[in-house]
């Protein structure tokens, strides 16, 4: 007779296991922001519910370093942000220009050819970045209408820098999007500085909220070739104008907004302000500092190059003979740490590590060093 597996009892009440999120995201929330999850909520297109978008919008603007955008938030998570800047300002025919070297680029393409994009690639290993020079050559030779390139590429922890880029789309009268899922929050986006059009993001990294919505900032030259956009978007749901009009003009009715889920932004972004953006960055900055000089001790070797790492995600190399897949297992069934793996390219190649929001403190890093150390003794590894 076959055995039947006991009955999972769905009338139990939900109780959650204690992780500490280690991984590339979701990470910790505060509890201030849990308990603004669940506040009553209002309706979505109440006064009040109004003002919690418009000081949204606020302090996005300081996270972003982005005084002259617009700040539209999105309802979704970071994909759907990746979504809202390509349906936008891609048309058929349109040439993308995208800075290819990891993940979350070829997401970026895919979306672009679905779109009916005329996609021209530059491709790196996972782990490398592009240089100054290196943008711009491929820029002036390709002439693209919109350019792609992912500040902190989450897949590899490559940090790539955009001011060369953002100059010579510019130069070549073309706009360009970048992806800052992994950046915001964590370090400094810059989006005017380095002349960003289009920036997404989204809650549950840098931000320490949970997953849900995601943040735009649109460059004032962005907005106004959006205007003079003649086709519609392929996407009525993530069409900026409507959603624009409806969260910063009009306030009518586009789409039943979440409303907790703004709440809890509101909450996190008062959390970053009460400890000052810079210096949260610093603390971040320091942290994995900290943290790199511990994995370099422990003999142990980063992926990226130290001039490339994003400082809030951090790819450790496996080390020889390790199956990275049990090391993982380990600290997930003892402490309840969650760390991730590579995939692609660098499948069963690192581990990625991330040091984000609540975690990002010297005490949080011992912790975690030293699981990880017990972890990977455990699977034949001698430091
Ligand atoms: C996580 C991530 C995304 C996708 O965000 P989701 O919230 O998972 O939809 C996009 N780009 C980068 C660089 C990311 O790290």
């Amino acid at each position: 007779m076959r055995q039947q597996a006991p009955a999972h009892d769905l009338l139990a009440p939900l109780h959650p296991p204690t992780r500490y999120l280690f991984g590339p995201g979701p990470t910790m929330v505060d509890p201030r922001v849990y308990d603004a999850l669940s506040k009553p909520i209002v309706g979505h297109l109440d006064p009040y519910f109004i003002q919690v978008m418009q000081d949204v919008q606020e302090a996005l603007k300081i996270v972003y370093g982005a005084q002259e955008a617009s700040i539209l938030v999105i309802s979704g998570t970071g994909s759907a942000g990746m979504e809202a800047a390509v349906a936008n300002f891609v048309e058929p025919g349109t040439k993308f220009a995208v800075f290819a070297n990891g993940y979350f680029s070829d997401r970026l393409t895919e979306m672009a050819k679905r779109n009916g994009a005329n996609v021209v690639r530059f491709e790196k290993p996972w782990g490398e970045v592009f240089s100054d020079a290196e943008a711009e050559d491929f820029i002036r030779r390709e002439r693209p209408n919109v350019v792609g390139y992912v500040h902190a590429e989450t897949s590899t922890g490559a940090l790539q820098a955009g001011r060369a880029i953002c100059a010579a789309a510019h130069d070549a009268g073309a706009l360009v999007i970048a992806d800052c899922v992994t950046s915001l929050g964590g370090l400094p986006v810059e989006f005017d500085k380095t002349g960003m059009d289009i920036a997404y993001s989204c809650t549950q990294k840098g931000l320490s909220c949970p997953p849900g919505l995601s943040p735009l900032a649109i460059s004032g030259r962005a907005m106004e070739w959006l205007r003079g956009r003649t086709t519609p978007s392929r996407s009525w749901y993530l069409d900026i104008k409507l959603i624009h009009d409806y969260s910063t003009v009009s306030h009518r009715y586009h789409h039943t907004a979440p409303i907790s889920m703004f709440y809890a932004l509101r909450e996190a972004l008062l959390v970053i302000a009460e400890e000052g953006i810079e210096k949260r960055w610093e603390r971040h900055r320091r942290s994995h500092n900290f943290f790199v000089r511990e994995i370099e001790a422990m003999g142990l070797r980063m992926h990226v190059p130290a001039a490339n790492r994003i400082p809030t995600l951090n790819t450790v190399s496996v080390p020889s003979g390790v199956d990275d897949g049990k090391v993982r297992k380990r600290l997930m069934d003892g402490p309840g740490i969650e760390i991730a793996g590579g995939f692609g390219p660098l499948a069963g190649k690192v581990f990625r590590i991330g040091l984000m929001g609540p975690l990002a403190t010297e005490e949080n890093v011992k912790f975690f060093l030293s699981e990880f150390g017990k972890a990977l003794r455990a699977e034949g590894y001698s430091i």
